[in-house]
């Protein structure tokens, strides 16, 4: 069973790695930055 939940980071729409809040180290050090565009670099998030 595999729980999906989404990053916590408010800029970020991928889902959290399992036993973690964030997608990413990334969405770590900057999930508490809520104005800022996601940077973790994962292709559904990344700007076009
Ligand atoms: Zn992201
Ligand atoms: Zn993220």
């Amino acid at each position: 069973m595999e729980t999906k939940d989404k990053c916590a980071h408010p800029s970020c729409n991928c889902p959290a790695k399992q036993g973690s809040k964030y997608c990413s180290t990334y969405c770590e050090g900057e999930g508490h930055t809520a104005d800022i565009l996601c940077g973790c670099g994962h292709s559904d998030c990344k700007p076009k």
